[in-house]
């Protein structure tokens, strides 16, 4: 990279030492900063704890005029602006939290040319009022760049999407040499089109950072009668670290923690059925450490940034992999090791089950689309719970990301299960993914396999394929684990709009050219998989 003039400073690093007095940048930070000091529009994707923030904090402190950051939650503004402010910064935020003589004044400041980040929330940004404010900033100290904060929010597709985030379009429009940046955590190849196409990024420069946390260490252990004790253990284990634990209901919360309480231990309780004010004192006490638990639902956890969380438990089966990797990925923001175990029970299957089946439109009839994609994504934490390989190759395949495995940080590579040569299988399994033309499932191929003589496989005359009835030997539940372990191992590729469908891909084709083998934890003798359930 050509060395960067940073006016006043012999580098960006010094620079970064001055300010924020680190030393070193984490990675990818300063590529993206040097594209944020030449102006260009970008895009930052980077896991959470990542350190995203300075991004655009640095290069709005070294460019000249007013960054505008717009941020969805108020609790987030009041806490990056307290952080800043500590740094001697010159932060302020605009919302409706402030009377209107101390709005009037945090204005004339920003007239005055002495603050360089304003934060505020999206729809006063697109207020009239606040455009022609705008217009004189721009005129007087000049606009410096628009970052746009959790940008996944403008995105359908997202888990948090927020209609007033559409509308930054509008500004773009208003502003057009003003540069933008839009930072978020979520990853998937649909919300990074979103973003970039909803909020008209112009030949921008897109940073991922892979999502890998290093210091997290993954477990899942099954649920059962006494998996209290196994909590507890781990809580005491903890030596009054500061932990969250999350549940599927209110209800559940609310029991855990009055059990825990029962048992000498410090908890609270998070939920959206709480007032307000006892939600937010909770919350308070626990990122002052006045509590060591939070017990709570999903509501919790976003925005907060309490970097020294050291486990995350879920007593209760997340509802996709996306939301297991957001909401774990809470512990060790710091940096330090952290533990994220998961609790995972036949119940809980059924309970999600139950919820996706409520999701109807106004007339009560049965949202399809959401229902099916909910349910393959279910299904894909599921495979995650059960798997005998490494989590975080699963998680990281998840986003796309290629792990090689064996990262020494997970249950299933501290206590690896032995593993076998199931090449031959594998090839059985992808040649029929290919004679039925890439165009079914996991289950059809299963089903010509094994020879079955369902309508679905003679109707489509499958029957006469070459691969038909050739894989009797085995059990419908050891290929459905052959088949999800070569998912997980990208060995071959799944659709995730619409029904499922294998695809095959290089891996594949790989394999079926004999260039490869295939090993997997599946055991040749059948047994038993007590999560099969049958599901829609
Ligand atoms: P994100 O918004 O991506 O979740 P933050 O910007 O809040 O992450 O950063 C997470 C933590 O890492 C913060 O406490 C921040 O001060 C710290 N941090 C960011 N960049 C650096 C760096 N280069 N060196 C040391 N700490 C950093
Ligand atoms: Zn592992």
């Amino acid at each position: 990279m050509p060395a960067l003039s940073i006016p006043g400073f012999e580098s960006l690093e010094a620079a970064l030492k001055h300010f924020f007095g680190y030393d070193t940048f984490r990675p990818g930070q300063q590529d993206v900063m040097a594209a944020a000091l030449q102006n260009q529009d970008l895009l930052v994707i980077m896991p959470t704890g990542g350190g995203k923030s300075l991004c655009f904090q640095l290069p709005a402190l070294l460019k000249s005029g007013l960054t505008i950051v717009v941020s969805p939650l108020i609790a987030l503004m009041q806490d990056q602006v307290t952080a800043l402010e500590a740094n001697d910064i010159a932060a302020t935020f605009l919302n409706s939290s402030l009377g209107a003589v101390e709005a009037r004044e945090r204005c004339d400041r920003i007239l005055s040319g002495t603050v360089k980040l304003l934060y505020v929330a999206p729809e006063r940004l697109l207020n009239e009022g606040f455009l022609n404010f705008l217009d004189q900033v721009k005129a007087k100290v000049g606009l410096a760049g628009i970052a746009v904060d959790e940008a996944h929010c403008v995105s359908e597709w997202g888990h948090d999407f927020r209609p007033e985030y559409r509308r930054l379009a509008e500004i773009r429009q208003r502003y057009p040499d003003v540069p933008v940046t839009a930072l978020t955590a979520t990853a998937t190849e649909r919300v990074r089109g979103d973003i970039l196409h909803q909020l008209r990024l112009q030949d921008p420069h897109v940073h991922v950072s892979s999502f890998n946390r290093p210091n997290l260490y993954y477990e899942v252990r099954p649920k059962e009668r006494n998996s209290y004790n196994s909590l507890y253990q781990e809580i005491r284990q903890q030596d009054g670290a500061s932990g969250i634990i999350y549940c599927l209901s209110r209800r559940e919360v609310n029991e855990l923690t009055e059990r825990l309480q029962d048992d000498g231990i410090s908890a609270l309780p998070y939920h959206a059925g709480l007032k307000d004010a006892d939600r937010s004192q909770n919350q308070d006490r626990f990122i002052r450490d006045h509590v060591q638990i939070m017990v709570a639902t999903v509501a919790f956890g976003m925005g907060i940034n309490k970097p020294d969380v050291r486990f995350v438990i879920h007593y209760n089966l997340p509802r996709n992999i996306e939301s297991y990797y957001q909401e774990a990925g809470r512990a060790g923001r710091d940096g330090e090791s952290s533990r994220c175990l998961l609790y995972f029970s036949l119940k809980d299957i059924h309970t999600l089950d139950w919820l996706i089946d409520q999701k109807v439109d106004a007339n009560g009839q049965p949202l399809e689309n959401e229902q099916r994609v909910a349910r393959q994504q279910m299904r894909q934490m599921i495979d995650y719970a059960e798997s005998t390989e490494c989590r975080r190759t699963i998680q990281l395949g998840y986003f796309g990301e290629t792990f090689a495995g064996n990262c020494g940080e997970c249950d299933n590579c501290r206590h690896p299960k032995p593993v076998e040569d199931w090449t031959v299988e594998a090839q059985k399994f992808l040649s029929c993914v290919a004679r039925c033309k890439e165009r079914f499932g996991m289950n059809h191929i299963i089903d010509v396999l094994r020879g079955s003589k369902s309508q679905k496989v003679l109707s489509r005359g499958h029957n006469r394929l070459s691969t038909y009835g050739i894989g009797n030997d085995k059990t419908a539940d050891q290929w459905r684990r052959l088949g999800r372990s070569l998912l997980h191992q990208g060995l071959v590729a799944e659709t995730t709009d619409g029904y499922p469908v294998l695809k095959l891909n290089n891996q594949s084709w790989a394999v079926l050219k004999k260039e490869r083998v295939v090993q997997v934890a599946v055991p040749r003798t059948p047994e038993k998989d007590p999560t099969q359930v049958d599901l829609k």
